[in-house]
């Protein structure tokens, strides 16, 4: 096994060789179950959530939700590889025993990797998606932006029709696309299983690389919102720096009048001791067990600004008796999909599935601590790129509060606990994109019948941030009308903290309210690990 012990740049892995399969459990039993069925028990159905016949039910979003295959390949490249031009593309692997038993490889090798791009040659194919919308408008009237911009056509327009329009060779993408936040509501909301993120994805990425004006201010800004890592990791070398220049008053208004970065927001502080420095300072993982393994994906917001939420994952879970790999790992991708920079989110997903799969061929399955990062990794990856491995990475990977809900007694554990020490009540905000993942309910389900916790659901209304969405100075004041309502909300509840599992949205919690906010995952280590 390949122990990553971390560096602060995620790109440095070292430790020691030894072989472990996978998990006896992890690969050949069903993942996920709805919020509605019952918890994982202590027989050999650890995660509880088989259906009677053994048919895997997972709670991972439905791939390719057309039956055709989700990924582009033109017809040249695609008989290049040995294969006619529409014959189906099954699960890729990394050299492990595929949850579907669909392996075929032997080896991890990067040099075996096949990826393809999904631009310039052509677009994706998704016709029977398109012929699957009925018209119904559910999508548009759960769309946040369409409620509040009235120039943005909507998530109908802009998946099956629009896609439908730009088949036409000389029609040019509607630019009103870089107006959708990329938050997947109306995924959720689409009774016919349209892909309409998928659609969206491609559309605007086909804008952003065709049509838009690439020395332009907007782009430049947004290539800076879409590749946060890069600013993160420059401005941690001189953290306390970072965070007093960055909220420099002076310096706000010029990156509003220049950039077009909104002034009225704050910067998130970024840690002193990131948690890959952390990680590496601690000797990596103190826990050492082939039969429980997970391997951490952070993301680089709990790597750079809130390493706490990082820790108190890494302490749960040990708690747990999980052993925890830290991959090296770039950014999910989740900015660069929303910003239509394609390319950029390829390129790091290359790197984070070569590690991740490493990862599940040692054993693991992959744990994420924010729904944006999970979201990617399940769905995104799957619909947009061809990367060998990419759906092992995708079948392996859950939230981590799921989890945990999934294959351990947490309501046993949290019974027994004494509870957080003082009284504590909680204004809670289920992100978008942990409801398109079916975990809209799951922290207030875990933590409600907790002596000493409140926790109050704020409702279903998104956040409005969005990602960078709320980031852009000309949506600013849209993305405060679209949080209203949860702000509204947060402030009628008891707690006056609020909760949420999703980094930018507990930034427009606290924009909105003043509220400290807190991630699931460091209630859950004050309750059972302290
Ligand atoms: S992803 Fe969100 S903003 Fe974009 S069209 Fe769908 S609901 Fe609207
Ligand atoms: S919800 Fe689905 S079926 Fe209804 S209009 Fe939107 S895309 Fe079409």
């Amino acid at each position: 096994m390949t122990r990553h012990t971390g560096s602060d740049d995620g790109d440095e892995t070292s430790g020691t060789d030894e072989s472990h399969g996978i998990d006896g459990t992890s690969d050949d039993e069903p993942r996920g179950r709805t919020d509605d069925e019952p918890r994982g028990s202590a027989d050999g159905d650890r995660c509880g959530c088989g259906s009677a016949d053994g048919t895997p039910q997972p709670n991972v979003p439905e791939i390719g939700r057309d039956e055709r295959p989700a990924i582009f390949v033109p017809d040249e490249e695609s008989e290049e590889r040995g294969g006619p031009a529409d014959a189906p593309r099954t699960a890729t692997d990394g050299g492990v025993e595929s949850a579907t038993g669909g392996s075929d490889s032997t080896e991890l090798d990067p040099d075996a990797y096949d990826p393809i791009d999904v631009f310039p040659e052509g677009d994706l194919d998704l016709r029977d998606g398109a012929d699957s919308c009925y018209k119904c408008t559910s999508c548009d009237t759960s769309c946040p932006v369409a409620e509040v911009d009235d120039e943005f056509p909507g998530p109908k327009f802009q998946g099956p029709e629009q896609w439908r329009l730009k088949r036409k060779d000389d029609h040019d993408i509607d630019e009103s696309i870089t107006s959708c936040s990329n938050c997947m509501r109306c995924d959720d909301a689409c009774p016919s299983s349209v892909p309409l993120s998928q659609m969206h994805n491609e559309a605007r990425g086909q804008f952003v690389e065709e049509q838009m004006e690439k020395l332009s201010l907007e782009y430049v800004r947004n290539r800076i919102l879409a590749n946060y890592r890069t600013s993160a990791r420059l401005a941690s070398v001189v953290p306390r720096l970072s965070s007093f220049a960055m909220n420099f008053g002076p310096a706000r208004w010029a990156m509003d009048k220049v950039l077009g970065i909104p002034k009225e927001r704050e910067f998130p502080e970024f840690a002193t001791t990131t948690f890959r420095e952390w990680w590496r300072d601690r000797g990596g993982a103190q826990v050492e067990n082939p039969d429980k393994r997970v391997a951490y994906f952070h993301g680089c917001y709990s790597n750079y600004n809130t390493p706490e939420v990082g820790k108190a994952m890494v302490r749960v879970y040990e708690h747990f008796g999980y052993e925890v790999l830290v991959p090296p790992q770039k950014c999910s991708g989740t900015p660069m999909f929303a910003n239509g920079m394609l390319k950029d989110a390829r390129r790091h997903a290359e790197t984070n599935v070569e590690n991740l799969i490493e990862a599940i061929g040692d054993g693991a399955d992959v744990i994420a601590s924010c729904t944006s990062c999970s979201m990617s990794l399940r769905q995104e990856y799957p619909e947009l790129f061809d990367i060998h491995g990419i759906e092992d990475v995708s079948n392996h990977t859950f939230e981590a509060l799921e989890y945990l809900r999934i294959h351990e007694d947490l309501d046993g554990a949290l019974a027994e606990s004494d509870g957080p020490g003082d009284e504590q009540s909680f204004a809670y905000h289920a992100p978008c994109h942990a409801r398109n993942q079916g975990l809209a309910r799951q922290a207030v389900e875990t933590f409600r019948d907790v002596d000493g916790v409140e926790m109050e659901d704020v409702g279903d209304s998104c956040s409005g941030i969005s990602g960078t969405y709320g980031w852009k100075s000309e949506k600013y004041e849209k993305s405060m009308q679209i949080g209203e309502e949860m702000f509204d909300h947060m402030e009628e509840a008891e707690g006056k903290v609020g909760m949420t599992e999703c980094p930018t949205c507990a930034m427009q919690m606290e924009h909105g309210t003043g509220y400290e906010i807190e991630h699931p995952l460091q209630l859950l280590e004050e309750t059972v690990v302290a």
